[in-house]
């Protein structure tokens, strides 16, 4: 290999007066392809791809493994031989699971050689024992591609090969690919083949090589030449992790922004970002290009720089350190800070009506309730009293099966006036949303009830359950022995993963509680559980389900029978913020304590 880079450094070619060879100022021919693929196939690094067949080599190959197809060759004017297709993984084998994605290619076009010896000095690089290319092979798994477009490289001339100029004498292409170009045609190779026969082998090859239709590769080269030395890639990518890193080298090169309408979706760069089977779903990909006014060795070192920078980059995200800890922190002070969500008044039933058998909804979701006695028939005379209503045991208020109203997600506010009798049956609902097309436990979306006092809460308290399973309540502390025979305003505030109650506008317990509620369609029913038993005894009033936390001040207002404010309070929590890590009920330099000594315990590994 040294003796290739000592012979074609001097090789200076002075043929401008002979065709095709205008711009090319270093030669890196197809052999010299095939010479330093040889070369390498040996490390103990280097493997052949997922997609090498040796069945698929031209008659003499010295490394039928790593061929993965064939180009077209051309039996015409010029006469081009088939070529062999290469391609090589690089790795550590000894250091599995997962790593990072990298496909290298060069070739495409025929007269920018500098690029291929960039592609050679990032591929030499990576097979070195420098300490950045020993680590690099234990993160990152490259496959490689040396020559895509070894007919066109052959002639030594132009973008393109024979077969797309016959394509194209053919009018086979689409109207908009007007050159014969083998980086223009890159997005046709699927669903159908493009009819380029190198495209179409390699992108089949790296679909599979890669394995890119599990989730994509991470970083796409594509090594090119022209008349200055840049890298091109998409906009986005402009003040990128990796570009960052490569700029931090300083080694004169910058990147420039092509869109993909400006580089065309056919270019490979473009392609690779394609997701998968379009593309390879890169996540980085970059075009670098290489002028031809310096000497080889500059373009080694500038793919050896490529290959830094992933380094570079890649480097610090398996480092445990500081910056860790800086996200973990920066995410507990936002949590620990948590900005109220805002929503409706979804239900409202203040049962002033007096007489009849239904109950309006006033918050305007129009979730009108019937009332049915306990065999689901309408009762004729209910027991209405001075704007509320009995519940008497046998009594409750059904809304119709009401598709996405009353639906609640994450905060929410249920407030009631009860006047509860004395006794309640275990289980007595207060109200309980529920879906009856849902089979199982499941359908017993959100409710408010009192206890079961066989397990471990008791009929006293009144309960929160949310969800699916039968012990998984929540207890307000709110007893039915001190509220019995009195009007009371009870509230229960969930925020985030806080639960609260109020009785009167005072705050009675606070406290973790995760279990979302279920939500879905399905129907309410005030005064019953979600059999249509468990019926409650008392008068109920003014039932008001919220999609949002309300502050402890609007609680307040409730109870008052005040209209809350329009534009509520900033921020609300009951207990502990999200942040408060000791539930100390403050968020301080004790809770990162807590926070950080998880992340070391975490971190040893
Ligand atoms: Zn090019």
């Amino acid at each position: 290999m040294a003796d290739i880079r000592t012979i074609i450094s001097v090789l200076v070619l002075c043929l401008s007066g002979a065709s095709g060879f205008a711009d090319s100022v270093y030669v890196y021919t197809v052999d010299m392809t095939e010479t330093h693929t040889v070369s390498i196939s040996s490390s103990p690094y280097v493997t052949p791809t997922a997609s090498g067949d040796g069945n698929l080599a031209l008659p003499g190959c010295p490394i039928p493994d790593f061929v993965v197809g064939v180009s077209a060759g051309n039996m015409g004017d010029p006469c081009i031989p088939q070529h062999n297709l290469y391609a090589y993984m690089i790795t550590d084998p000894c250091v599995t699971g997962q790593k990072t994605k990298v496909v290298i290619i060069t070739g495409n076009h025929n007269t920018e050689t500098s690029g291929s010896w960039a592609f050679q000095g990032m591929v030499d690089f990576l097979l070195s024992g420098e300490p950045e290319a020993v680590w690099l092979r234990k993160a990152a798994e490259f496959w490689v591609y040396p020559l895509v477009n070894p007919d066109g490289r052959y002639t030594q001339t132009g973008r393109g090969n024979p077969e797309i100029q016959a394509m194209l004498d053919g009018g086979q292409l689409p109207p908009e690919i007007t050159s014969n170009d083998h980086n223009r045609l890159w997005h046709l190779s699927y669903p159908t083949d493009c009819g380029v026969s190198t495209i179409d082998a390699l992108t089949t090859a790296m679909l599979t090589d890669s394995d890119a239709c599990e989730a994509g590769i991470d970083y796409y080269f594509d090594f090119h030449g022209t008349d200055s030395t840049f890298f091109y890639t998409v906009p986005e990518l402009m003040d990128c992790p990796y570009v960052e890193a490569f700029l931090a080298l300083d080694t004169g090169v910058y990147p420039k922004a092509r869109t993909a309408e400006q580089a065309t979706l056919g270019s490979s760069r473009i392609w690779a970002m394609l997701e998968p089977p379009w593309g390879l779903g890169a996540t980085y990909s970059f075009t670098p290009e290489n002028d031809k006014y310096h000497d080889v060795s500059y373009f080694l070192d500038l793919g050896r720089y490529y290959g830094i920078a992933l380094h570079n980059v890649l480097m610090p995200e398996t480092l445990i350190g500081f910056a860790d800890l800086e996200v973990l922190s920066s995410s507990w002070l936002e949590n620990g800070i948590h900005q109220r969500q805002i929503g409706e008044l979804i239900g409202w039933w203040e049962f002033d009506e007096g007489d009849g058998n239904t109950a309006a909804d006033s918050s305007g979701y129009d979730n009108t309730g019937t009332l049915y006695d306990g065999n689901g028939n309408v009762i004729e005379d209910p027991n209405w009293q001075s704007g509320a209503l009995v519940f008497d045991a046998n009594t409750c208020v059904q809304t119709a099966y009401n598709a996405n109203k009353l639906q609640l997600n994450s905060g929410y506010t249920w407030a009631a006036w009860i006047k509860a009798d004395s006794t309640q049956t275990e289980r007595a609902a207060i109200f309980d949303k529920y879906d009856p097309n849902t089979a199982g436990p499941g359908n017993n979306h959100w409710s408010l009830q009192f206890g079961v006092e066989h397990y471990i809460d008791t009929s006293d308290k009144i309960d929160v359950w949310n969800g699916a399973e039968f012990m998984d309540f929540w207890d307000t502390q709110i007893k039915l022995s001190e509220i019995a025979g009195d009007w009371h305003h009870i509230a229960v505030v969930r925020s985030v993963n806080t639960m609260a109650s109020f009785l009167d506008g005072n705050s009675v317990n606070c406290g973790k509680y995760t279990t979302n509620p279920i939500s879905g369609a399905g129907l309410l029913n005030i005064g019953a559980d979600r059999r249509l038993q468990n019926f409650y005894k008392g008068l109920i009033d003014d039932i008001q389900v919220y999609d949002y936390q309300l502050s402890s001040d609007e609680i307040e207002l409730l109870y008052q029978d005040l209209t809350l404010p329009s534009s509520p309070a900033e921020e609300v929590y009951y207990c502990y913020p999200t942040g408060d890590l000791n539930e100390d009920y403050k968020v301080n330099h004790r809770d990162f304590s807590v926070l950080a000594l998880e992340w070391l315990e975490s971190s040893i590994k």
